[in-house]
């Protein structure tokens, strides 16, 4: 176990302390980086012009001068986004790229440029009908006016071949988390799961070419060994949502008995779980693999595929529930939750809706649900 240990303590340092991490890596590389908003950026397209994608998933934030451009009620991970620029800690990139799946990133858009003026900000705009011939034209044409864009805040340049080098790279680091989470549901509780978040969690702030040799040594270690006897007959449970935070929220799990084998979230598996077909281009292949993607509150999908895509991972990883952490005030997964819920229940999968906070004083409340869904089961 302690070369397992070692290597998630080092990813997890890495995940705990993103802006040392990206600083770490600027110098390391000594690439320029841009900061990738929640979700589905195309960190390709940045890696493909020489610079260093970087995740911006708020965290841990004092102050409250963020009130002064957002409503209360928008979601506490924008909330952090805004309270950090706005004390200096985006400073260090070059640009910021910006999605629009929601009502409070849209705001974001227009706020950050009032807010923090000294940032580049990059807008991007994903389809609709993202599976029609006309929506994959127009989304290969954003592509460009992003890479190109891009290009010029930061005075670099791309060719099809570091484009296509990108796209390659990229599919490698999510066959590889694929690989990991898979590993970890063949040993579960054998790590704990809030460790397999922040392995995940790390892949955001350093240069992908470093992360996946990392988890390719950490997948190995983890099929080789075997699972400690006090760390067996744990709960195998599947988890949805955005994230898995605050880390006392998963802290939680495992006080409650539940080791998490599989996952639905936005930060995590919804990153990772499709590979780009070799079609055309690079950038043929980013809109192709967003075209695949399926069963995500932000990507419209009229047969409405998420919740039985979430009952199948259970059954293949062997879950006996599903926890369905909806971050409060995330208006595109509440939406979905009425959906997802009916499969739930036509499938007799047990499940249980926790409404959660990235940063909350307490979890007490949280706790108690957990516990007494561990005491049913
Ligand atoms: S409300 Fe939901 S979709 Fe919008 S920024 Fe927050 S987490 Fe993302």
């Amino acid at each position: 176990m302690n070369g397992i240990n070692d290597k998630i303590n080092e990813l997890k340092a890495i995940s705990q302390n993103p802006g040392q991490s990206v600083a770490q890596a600027i110098k390391d590389t000594g690439k320029k980086a841009v900061g990738c908003f929640p979700i589905y950026t195309p960190d390709e397209v940045v890696y493909a012009l020489g610079l260093l994608p970087v995740g911006m998933w708020g965290g841990p934030s004092k102050g409250n001068k963020s009130s002064k451009y957002l409503q209360t009620f928008c979601c506490s991970i924008m909330k952090a986004n805004t309270e950090q620029a706005l004390g200096g800690d985006y400073d260090m990139l070059s640009a910021v790229i910006v999605t629009s799946f929601c009502d409070t990133l849209k705001c974001i858009i227009e706020d950050w440029k009032i807010a923090v003026p000294h940032l580049n900000i990059v807008p991007i705009v994903y389809p609709q009908n993202r599976k029609s011939n006309s929506g994959k034209t127009y989304f290969k044409a954003e592509l460009k006016r992003v890479a190109d864009e891009l290009a010029e805040i930061t005075d670099t340049s791309y060719t099809d071949e570091s484009l296509a080098a990108a796209v390659d790279l990229y599919d490698e680091y999510r066959r590889t988390l694929q690989d990991f989470v898979k590993s970890v549901a063949e040993k579960p509780g054998l790590i704990t799961p809030l460790e397999r978040h922040h392995v995940v969690k790390a892949g955001y702030f350093i240069d992908k070419k470093d992360y996946v040799p990392k988890v390719k040594a950490l997948t190995e270690d983890i099929r080789a060994a075997e699972v400690p006897s006090d760390r067996q007959g744990l709960n195998p449970i599947v988890i949805s949502g955005i994230i898995g935070e605050p880390d006392g929220l998963l802290e939680v799990f495992d006080e409650c008995g539940f080791t998490v084998v599989g996952d639905d979230l936005a930060q995590e598996s919804r990153q990772f779980r499709t590979i780009a077909p070799n079609v055309g281009d690079g950038f043929d292949r980013m809109v192709e693999r967003i075209a695949m993607q399926d069963g995500c509150a932000f990507l419209y999908d009229e047969e409405k595929r998420r919740g039985r895509m979430i009952v199948d991972l259970a059954k293949e990883t062997g879950a006996v529930g599903v926890i369905f952490n909806q971050l409060k005030f995330c208006d595109p997964e509440e939406f979905d939750w009425p959906l997802v819920k009916k499969e739930f229940n036509a499938a007799e999968l047990p499940y249980l809706y926790i409404e959660t906070e990235q940063q909350m004083d307490s979890l007490e409340q949280v706790r108690t649900s957990i516990q007494t869904f561990g005491e049913l089961l």
